[in-house]
């Protein structure tokens, strides 16, 4: 069932929303090498609580940490780790999400440690532009496979490939609420979307294949050619005035 909310509440995830935005934008700025994932988690989890918010992430399905942290091949929920130390030229991906007067905010991007590779870069740069260009059709009237096309095909034109085995969601009072949405897709066909939904929109974006692998630790999910991955998400409001990012800081 997909939650339509009021203005009110749009309002309220907003707040959410910040937070999360502050404490990505904290946990980013932390990236460098010789830096532990632990550490770099630590300080999201800090900001989060500092400002008054639950980490959304902890304990939710039994994750161990405040925010994913997936590097190079790592598509995302990664575990931070004390004795994981990020190298020059890394990509680090950040996930993380703050509750906030019981509404959340689910953001997510990926940082570069030092000097990264122009292949890298690359990927980094069109996962994010991808998720703007998906931001763009999130319109009431609309329909959620705009969305997903509009990211599949910004990506494959430009030689990546989209995951398919997750995708973004609704979010509200909880972080995963219905519908799905997949960043592959049809134009014109899937959900109708309407002013008052709030849905979590994060391209994970493949420099090799699009396939995946789950690790053993029943967590972290990898490329299955341990090529590069990049993921960008914010959290979006669908309004009659158009869409509103609600993960800004
Ligand atoms: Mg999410």
């Amino acid at each position: 069932m997909i939650v339509l909310k009021t203005n009110g509440e749009i309002k309220a995830m907003q707040e959410a929303g910040k937070i999360a935005a502050g404490a990505l934008r904290a946990a980013g700025e932390a990236v460098e090498p010789g830096v532990s994932t632990e550490t770099v988690n630590r300080i999201a989890e800090e900001y989060i609580r500092k400002h008054g918010a639950i980490p959304t992430f902890k304990g939710y399905s039994g994750f161990p940490a405040a925010s994913c942290i997936s590097i190079n091949d790592e598509v995302i929920h990664g575990i931070p780790s004390k004795n994981r130390i990020i190298q020059p030229g890394d990509i680090v991906s950040i996930d993380t999400g703050a509750t906030f007067k019981g509404y959340v905010g689910d953001n997510a991007a990926t940082f570069a440690a030092g000097e990264i590779s122009p292949e890298a870069q690359r990927l980094c740069d069109t996962t994010r532009e991808s998720l703007y260009e998906g931001i763009k059709m999130a319109v009431a009237g609309g329909r959620l496979g705009d969305i997903g096309s509009t990211i599949q095909r910004y990506c494959e034109e430009r030689g990546f490939s989209v995951v398919r085995e997750y995708t973004g969601h609704g979010v509200g009072r909880v972080m995963h609420e219905d519908p799905s949405v997949p960043n592959y897709g049809t134009p014109g066909r899937g959900v109708r979307l309407l002013p008052g939904m709030t849905i979590a929109i994060e391209p994970m974006i493949n420099q090799g294949v699009a396939g995946i692998r789950q690790l053993p630790d029943g967590w972290t999910v990898k490329t299955k050619d341990g090529k590069l991955s990049a993921h960008f998400e914010h959290t979006v409001a669908i309004t009659s005035n158009g869409p509103i990012i609600l993960t800004m800081v």
